[in-house]
Formats: C-alpha cells, sequence, structure tokens
C-alpha cells in the first residue's frame, strides 16, 4: 500500500535518511530495526507525511502522496503510536471516541466502534475511567485502540512496549498480531528489540546511519543476516 522511491531527509547540510526503495504491504508487519539516531522515527514521520522528503516520492496506492488531494483524507487513513501514550485528560471512552468524532462520526456509530475497540483491547471495565490516571499499560491499549478503531490502512508504531513490563509487552504484541490480522492493515513497527522483530515481524528492514543496510523477510534475516552491522545488531552487539 505504501512504497518510498529515491527518498532522502536532510535537517540542514545532515542527511539523515536516504532509501532507494522500499514497498509496505497490507495484511503484514514491516519491522524496522537499528541503532539510536539510524532515522526510524525520521522515516515514520516521512510516511505519515508529518515531514516532507528532501527528495523522492511516496506513493499510496499507485499515487503520489505529495500530488493527493486532499491530503487529510490520506492522512487519515493511517494511524500512528508512540512510545509514550498520547491521551487528554478525559475518559477513556472520550479519547477513543476522538478520532470518530473528529472524522465527523456521531452517536450510536461511534459508541458502537469505540465499544468494540475497546472491548478487544480489554479495556471496557475502564471505558468511564479517567485517562491520565492509568497505568502505562492500559495507556498504551488506550492508544492502540484510538489507532484501531479509525481501522487504519497503515498503522505506524513507534518503540510502542518500550516503556511496558513483560505481561504488557506480551498482551501489545498480541493485539499487534491481531491487528494486522483483521483488516488488512499494513503494519510498520520501529523497535529496538530483536526478540520482539523476531516474534512479530514477516519483513525487517535494518537502518544504520540513516541507510538501508539490509532488508527482506524476517526469517532469512534472523537466520542468516548478511550485513556485518546487522549481524552485529541481531547478536546482541550494537
Ligand atoms: P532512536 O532509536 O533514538 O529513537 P531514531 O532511529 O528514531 O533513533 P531519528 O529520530 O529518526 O532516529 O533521528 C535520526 C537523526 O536525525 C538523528 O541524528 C537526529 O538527531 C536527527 N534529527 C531528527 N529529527 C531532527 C530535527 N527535527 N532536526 C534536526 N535533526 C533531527
Ligand atoms: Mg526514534
Amino acid at each position: 500500500v505504501l512504497m518510498m522511491d529515491n527518498i532522502s531527509k536532510n535537517y540542514g547540510p545532515r542527511e539523515v535518511l536516504r532509501v532507494e526503495r522500499l514497498s509496505f504491504a497490507a495484511g503484514r508487519i514491516h519491522g524496522v530495526m537499528g541503532p539510536s539516531g539510524a532515522g526510524k522515527s525520521t522515516m515514520l514521520r516521512l510516511l505519515n507525511l508529518l515531514e516532507q522528503p528532501t527528495t523522492g516520492r511516496i506513493f499510496y496506492r499507485g499515487q503520489d502522496v505529495h500530488a493527493y488531494r486532499p491530503r487529510l483524507q490520506l492522512q487519515r487513513r493511517m494511524a500512528m503510536v508512540f512510545q509514550k501514550p498520547v491521551l487528554f485528560d478525559g475518559t477513556v471512552f472520550d479519547n477513543v471516541a476522538y478520532g470518530l468524532r473528529v472524522r465527523g462520526m456521531r452517536g450510536p456509530d461511534v459508541s458502537g466502534r469505540v465499544v468494540d475497540a475497546l472491548r478487544w483491547m480489554g479495556l471496557e471495565p475502564l471505558r468511564r475511567a479517567r485517562a491520565l490516571t492509568l497505568s502505562g499499560g492500559e495507556a498504551q491499549r488506550v492508544a492502540l485502540a484510538r489507532a484501531l478503531v479509525l481501522e487504519p490502512d497503515v498503522l505506524l508504531l513507534d518503540e510502542p512496549t518500550t516503556n511496558l513490563d513483560p505481561n504488557n509487552v506480551a498482551l501489545l504484541e498480541k493485539l499487534i498480531r491481531e491487528a494486522s490480522g483483521r483488516n488488512g492493515t499494513a503494519v510498520i513497527l520501529v523497535t529496538h528489540n530483536v526478540f520482539q522483530a523476531k516474534r512479530l515481524a514477516d519483513q525487517v528492514i535494518f537502518l544504520y546511519e540513516g541507510r538501508v543496510v539490509e532488508e527482506g523477510p524476517a526469517a532469512e534475516m534472523f537466520r542468516a543476516p548478511k550485513d556485518e552491522r546487522t549481524r552485529a545488531f541481531v547478536h546482541g552487539e550494537m
């Protein structure tokens, strides 16, 4: 559904990302790995149209996104979850409903979808709780519910489990897997965690100093990494 073509991104004179060509497919989980500063978050911001590439083009279902009108409609096909859940001071229900209301949905349509998403995330008992009083694991599930209630084509996850304990990591991983299976959502998961990438990713992209040094099916990449930097990372030396 998404394709990056000859992309580069500069901040001032510094090139922080260069991608010749990468494709992201519906219904698959793409793991993006690499050391700190490699350009992983930058890649997500470009895909999410939060930032413009310095050169190159991004295609959504074959259409150049920078020519796509209205842009907003395209952004609404994507949802993002960050390392720290971004919630506002309101109920869990209102946080999850927010994106639907912004899209002009009202009444029973909203509540039906919100309740489905809350049930899926195991959050129904907390629907009236204040979002800002939740535990880290609960809050991150609200953030995921908020993204998934929109039934996005593309789900962008930037280190979504970094701050969670092992039980919540396992729960969130299960939900991410379900999300990719449900509506053919393409999941792009940035993670530092090799084990998480092994558990979840179908395809892996390894970034190093802004370059794609290796990419391909996860099974192959983990069994026999070709690049020495990938090998070091996979073996926990980076
Ligand atoms: P981490 O694992 O630490 O989150 P990352 O792989 O996500 O790292 P990015 O956040 O994409 O890395 O940053 C890549 C490089 O671009 C870094 O060197 C960073 O300092 C630089 N950078 C990112 N955003 C900006 C910005 N707005 N202005 C200037 N430089 C930036
Ligand atoms: Mg980052």
